[in-house]
């Protein structure tokens, strides 16, 4: 098999498995924007997808992202940063990224609009927000409490556009109970901001429970590309 039929083979059962999800669920397939993970895998891959019809890919460490993404720059993709994020990268993310979805302290915000600037293009935001328990370590995401407040600073900032919410399933806990806390945290978090309407959840593991609990946007990496290289 050449990779572009296993690539192409992997995107037709994730793509399988959102629909039934989707069905199940009683929503429109359309509803649910695929974002393929390629951290890890060569810009290579990155043109394959494009190939086969993917429009948004995420990468989650800056230097591999801002290299694939100049590599790539002719084939028009949507990149989403979905990873941690040093306030001292921000600028520089916010060069090359469409969708920046970890955001989780305003910390980053400065930079973020300033990256954007330079780039004189808004950038789309969600607010990573956290499902853990409070001190859980390697936790990532602003605590539920603080939502409010993040998503008051990304409104007022110029050139940032708030788009919604993402969240990571914890480690340990059912996926299905985790996100319907996420579904309720962001009915919430709408009452504020009524356009910041999608939500980031779902992964190869668990995407048809992120479906469930409404997500707009389910981000796959192993499901499609297969295991990632243990190299780097
Ligand atoms: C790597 C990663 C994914 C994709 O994980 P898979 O299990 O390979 O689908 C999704 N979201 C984030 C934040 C990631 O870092």
């Amino acid at each position: 098999m050449t990779r572009q039929e296993q690539v192409a083979s992997g995107l037709e059962v994730v793509r399988g498995r959102i629909a039934g999800a989707c069905a199940d669920a009683g929503r429109d397939p359309g509803e649910v924007r695929l974002v393929v993970v390629t951290k890890f895998f060569p810009a290579s891959d990155v043109r394959i997808l494009a190939d086969l019809g993917i429009t948004d890919v995420g990468e989650n460490r800056h230097q591999e992202a801002q290299a694939k993404a100049a590599e790539c720059a002719d084939l028009g993709l949507t990149w989403h940063f979905i990873g941690g994020l040093q306030s001292n990268k921000a600028a520089a993310v916010a060069s090359y990224a469409d969708v920046v979805e970890s955001v989780d302290r305003a910390k980053l915000l400065t930079g973020l609009d300033r990256g954007a600037h330079e780039r004189d293009r808004a950038l789309d935001v969600l607010l990573q927000v956290s499902l853990d328990p409070p001190g859980r370590e390697g936790r990532a995401g602003v605590d539920p409490d603080g939502l409010a407040a993040l998503g008051t600073a990304v409104a007022a900032a110029g050139m940032l556009r708030l788009r919604g919410l993402m969240a990571v399933a914890p480690l340990g806990e059912d996926p299905a109970s985790a996100f319907e806390r996420l579904a309720g945290i962001r009915r919430d978090f709408l009452a504020d901001h009524p356009d910041a309407t999608w939500l980031s959840a779902g992964m190869s593991g668990d995407l048809e429970h992120a479906v469930r609990a409404g997500a707009t946007h389910v981000r796959i990496g192993s499901a499609v590309l297969g295991s990632r290289p243990q190299v780097k």
